[in-house]
């Protein structure tokens, strides 16, 4: 169950060639051209330690956990929770039992809302979000809402999408509950500052939930540095398996919460007559969990830590400073998000005045360039930027600025295509 480091480098800048040597799928051709693979926040490619060892996995020590007396069962019991703890320090939790795996970041948010939230919002109060909410850290908030009567505010937008904290003392108040706020933007790349907001929050008694399904990929996460009360991710854009997602809390808040779902693992005694539950974590791990995904997760999180995550947000700093001054040389292309690098992660959102970005997707996917084009989960979002969609570039370890020349030629290839020119 050893996992095998990318990089002896503990800091400087990545070793790309070395690590896209890592990443089978980056051989393959589309259309008869190289992959050049620009839709890392939607999900990012495996390496081949991750893919190993899930093989791995199944090959040599495939068991149920926590329940078997037998050393299978052991092995697998033993990998799972190690795998707990790798991403406790991967976030710098106080400790293993903060950490409860989920499906998703979806389902993090959603157990947060079912739990905490029933327990804690009632009519007259207030839940804060922002305008920039991908639907996931949106819809468990409207249903609770209209569930309990309580009321739904915003955190607006400046012109450059980010929060607009001028007015933020009206908004937030002493019946404002949680404040749900996303860490980086999937859709215009903003990274929000979550320090301040947080320092805010608790200096009114508001919990704050932070969703990390872009951040946590892509810089060093300190959670108790940030001081968040919940913090929610996902495996599958992280260099791992699809089907984990992590949700930390507050161990006291865990302790508080009733479980999300119910049936085998939560429990610790059952009676025909009821049942009590099992300790934190554990808890809100109903049923037999993704073992074999959890375990593979670990390895990514090895993975991104032989890289270092300082240096991985340099890189992507680098790749995205890059990528928009090609843009920005391209007549009318419109940038969306802040103009500074330092403010925004790796992602860049843009649109072409009479082209539809699914019309760019199309094109660009046929010169092997995948972008992900349309409203990224955030239609409020889309609306307030007065458009229907994006067209977006995101980038991870792999990526090259070579691949930014190839998305950008693409661009041109489109451009002309579009307005019957030739390229
Ligand atoms: N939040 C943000 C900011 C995201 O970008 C995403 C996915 O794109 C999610 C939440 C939902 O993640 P998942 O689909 O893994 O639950």
């Amino acid at each position: 169950m050893s996992s095998q480091n990318v990089s002896e480098k503990p800091t400087g800048p990545l070793d790309v060639g070395r690590i896209r040597e890592d990443f089978p799928i980056l051989g393959r051709r589309v259309y008869g051209k190289p992959l050049v693979y620009l839709d890392n926040a939607a999900t990012s490619q495996k390496p081949r330690q991750v893919i190993e060892a899930l093989v791995r996995y199944y090959e040599q020590h495939n068991a149920n956990i926590h329940r078997a007396i037998h050393c299978l069962g052991e092995e697998a019991t033993a990998a799972y929770e190690e795998a707990r703890a790798k991403v406790a320090r991967f976030i710098n939790a106080p400790s293993p039992e903060c950490i409860v795996f989920t499906r998703n970041t979806t389902e993090a948010i959603n157990l947060v809302a079912h739990t905490w939230g029933r327990a804690n919002v009632g009519p007259q109060a207030d839940i804060l979000l922002t305008q920039m909410e991908h639907h996931s850290n949106l819809i468990p908030w409207q249903r609770l809402a209209a569930e309990k009567g309580a009321s739904l505010r915003y955190i607006g937008l400046t012109n450059e999408q980010t929060l607009e904290l001028d007015g933020l003392d009206e908004l937030m108040h002493d019946r404002t509950r949680i404040l749900a706020v996303t860490h980086a933007s999937n859709a215009v790349g903003t990274i929000n500052p979550i320090g301040r907001l947080v320092k805010e929050a608790h200096r009114n008694g508001t919990t704050v939930l932070v969703d990390g399904a872009q951040s946590a990929p892509h810089m060093p996460v300190d959670v108790q540095a940030m001081d968040c009360d919940f913090f929610a991710f996902s495996a599958h854009k992280m260099l791992g398996p699809t089907g984990v997602g992590v949700l930390y809390a507050r161990r006291e808040l865990l302790d508080e919460m009733e479980p999300f779902l119910a049936g085998g693992e939560m429990i610790k005694r059952v009676t025909l007559e009821g049942a009590t539950w099992n300790d934190v974590p554990w808890k809100f791990e109903a049923g037999t969990p993704n073992i074999a995904d959890v375990i593979a997760f670990g390895v990514a999180i090895d993975y991104l830590t032989g890289l270092g995550m300082e240096n991985v947000r340099a890189h992507e700093m680098e790749i995205t400073d890059y990528a928009m001054r090609r843009l920005r040389q391209m007549e009318e292309v419109f940038i969306y998000g802040p103009p500074d690098v330092a403010d925004r992660g790796g992602v860049v959102s843009f649109n072409y005045p009479d082209l539809h970005p699914h019309d760019i997707g199309t094109i660009l996917d046929r010169e092997g360039v995948a972008i992900r084009a349309g409203h990224h989960c955030t239609q409020p979002l889309m609306r307030i930027l007065g458009v229907s969609g994006t067209a977006r570039a995101s980038f991870y370890v792999y990526n090259t600025l070579e691949e930014v020349d190839v998305l950008v030629e693409a661009l041109g290839k489109a451009r002309a295509f579009f307005s019957n020119d030739t390229p």
